[in-house]
């Protein structure tokens, strides 16, 4: 995926939390896990996410249609 700041290649990894964690607004709640929900009861929350070296920039896609 390239940057959509910068256009630089950007390299995958995980956002880790030892918990939960989940994007909120105005009573809406949406969860970010990739983990299977026993999996992230357990080990806590991987979020698959996209991050720029050059701008420092971290994308996290949501609604599951991402590789
Ligand atoms: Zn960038």
């Amino acid at each position: 995926m390239d940057c959509p700041y910068c256009k630089e290649e950007m390299e995958t990894g995980k956002v880790c939390s030892n918990s939960g964690l989940w994007w909120s607004c105005e009573g809406e709640k949406l969860t970010l896990n990739d983990e299977p929900k026993m999996i992230g009861a357990i080990n806590g929350y991987r979020i698959t996410a996209y991050r720029c070296k050059k701008c420092g920039k971290i994308i996290i896609l949501t609604g599951g249609n991402h590789e």
